[in-house]
C-alpha cells in the first residue's frame, strides 16, 4: 500500500503548511553549494538545503558524484492470482515471508492484488526509466516451479 502511504503522507504534509509541487527536477549544474534547482517547466526553486530522495535514479542525477557507485539492476515481482474463495494465501493464515536460501520474498494477498513473490538477488544492469516492465518468461517459470512448487509441499 505504498502508494497510499506516500499520498497520506503528502497531504499531511500540506495539512502542516508545506507547499507540494509534482514536478520533474533537472539535475544540477555547477560547482559549489546548491541554492536553487530548476523544474522541467522552467520554475526555479530556491532554498537553503535539498533532499534529493531520487532512488535508482539517484545516479543518473549525480553521475559525477554517485554514478560509479550505485549499481541499478533488474528486479521482477510478480503477481499471482488466486482461485475464488482461496483463503491459504491471505491474511491471517498468510504473513509476509522471506526464503533466504534464494533471497526471494513475498507477500499474502493483501486486498485481492494476489499473492506476490519476487527475488531480491540482483539481476542485470538496468535504466529505470527504460527497462522492459515485462517479466521475462524463464523468471515466471521459475517462480511458479520453484515456488508454488514448495508452497504446496
Ligand atoms: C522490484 C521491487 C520490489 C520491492 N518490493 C518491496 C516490498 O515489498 N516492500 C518494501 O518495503 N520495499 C520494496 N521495495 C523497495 C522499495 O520500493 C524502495 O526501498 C523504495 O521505493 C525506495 O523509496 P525512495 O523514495 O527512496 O525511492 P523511489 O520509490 O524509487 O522514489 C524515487 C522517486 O524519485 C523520482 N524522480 C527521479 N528522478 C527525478 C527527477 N529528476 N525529478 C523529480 N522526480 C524524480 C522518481 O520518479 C521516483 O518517484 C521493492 C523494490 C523493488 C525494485
Amino acid at each position: 500500500m505504498a502508494r497510499r502511504a506516500v499520498s497520506a503522507t503528502v497531504e499531511e504534509a500540506v495539512r502542516l503548511g508545506v507547499t507540494f509541487r509534482h514536478a520533474f527536477v533537472e539535475a544540477p549544474t555547477g560547482k559549489g553549494a546548491l541554492r536553487s534547482v530548476r523544474t522541467g517547466s522552467g520554475e526555479e526553486t530556491y532554498a537553503g538545503q535539498f533532499v534529493f530522495a531520487c532512488g535508482a535514479w539517484l545516479a543518473k542525477m549525480f553521475p559525477e558524484i554517485i554514478g560509479k557507485r550505485l549499481f541499478v539492476t533488474r528486479q521482477e515481482v510478480f503477481y499471482f492470482g488466486l482461485p475464488a474463495g482461496d483463503t491459504r494465501f491471505a491474511p491471517p493464515a498468510l504473513p509476509t515471508f522471506l526464503f533466504q536460501n534464494d533471497e526471494s520474498y513475498g507477500m499474502p494477498d493483501i486486498e485481492s492484488r494476489g499473492l506476490k513473490i519476487a527475488l531480491d538477488a540482483h539481476g542485470v544492469p538496468a535504466d529505470p526509466d527504460t527497462q522492459s516492465r515485462v517479466v521475462s518468461e524463464k523468471s515466471a517459470k521459475e517462480m511458479r516451479s520453484t515456488l508454488l512448487g514448495g508452497f504446496r509441499r
